[in-house]
């Protein structure tokens, strides 16, 4: 009953011309989007034009952050109000790369759930542990903490609209990926929690996401599992054939 979204994360990849080539090339090859929602989140500089090539086809655009006020003296921030109006319907909060190169914490992922909501984006608020915390067994209990206090004061409807990306940080970019066993429990554990917090009506909407490694070898273990709706891929969503490989996985 969810329907899987597949999302690419360029990171700082692609000039404004790459980018351009690659949606042209991938608007014809996007499958039916009535099984899968398909997502190019890319860098702000492109969106516009990202966007404006994407329409009338199933691709949809979204950002890979934003700043949590609407406008104000930031400089070299954008704004949700900035995103919307260009017509982005995605934007992804709390990368686990945001939080350790741009001190992105919990409470600030928090206020930038709150403000991509209340600009009619939908986040992927991305949780996930480190290799020292999974070595060390707290896998469980870091993730619900970021899940806790991410969704701190939404209400069910916005939690049943969110998609949550599972990242451990140690798979992300490194080829290894979490077992597929491995990640659902974990995305099981989120569901749990959101149960907890919400209602098991709202857990059972709210999309998870698998990321880290993720290519067209392993996408249709992932999906196959109970948990996972998704996956957030940033390599593997660079060039158009594997793209379009992973959303027909979906
Ligand atoms: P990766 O990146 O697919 O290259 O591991 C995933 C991500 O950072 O979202």
């Amino acid at each position: 009953m969810r329907k899987p979204i597949i999302a690419g994360n360029w990171k700082m990849y692609k000039t404004a011309t790459e980018a351009n080539e690659f949606v042209e090339k991938a608007k014809g090859l996007v499958p039916n989007t009535d099984n899968v929602d398909a997502v190019i989140c890319a860098p702000a500089l492109f969106l516009n034009q990202l966007v404006t090539s994407a329409q009338s086809s199933p691709l949809q655009i979204g950002a890979q952050t934003m700043h949590e006020e609407n406008e104000g003296a930031f400089t070299g921030e954008i704004s949700p109000v900035q995103l919307a109006d260009l017509g982005v319907k995605y934007v992804i909060i709390g990368h686990s790369e945001r939080r350790q190169y741009f001190n992105e914490t919990d409470a600030s992922v928090n206020k930038k759930v709150h403000a991509a909501f209340a600009n009619g984006l939908t986040p992927i608020m991305c949780v996930g542990e480190t290799l020292e915390e999974r070595e060390s067994g707290s896998t469980g209990q870091i993730v619900e903490t970021q899940v806790e206090q991410g969704l701190s004061g939404l209400s069910d409807q916005q939690v049943a609209d969110l998609v949550i990306a599972y990242e451990p940080i140690w798979a992300i970019g490194t080829g290894k990926t979490a077992t597929a066993e491995d990640a659902n429990e974990v995305c099981g554990t989120i569901r749990k929690k959101v149960a907890a917090l919400y209602s098991q009506e709202t857990a059972d909407k709210v999309r998870i996401q698998y990321g880290g490694s993720v290519k067209p070898a392993n996408i249709e273990e992932l999906l196959g599992m109970e948990h996972i709706d998704g996956a957030l891929v940033g390599g593997a969503s660079l060039e158009v054939e594997s793209f379009v490989k992973l959303l027909e996985a979906g």
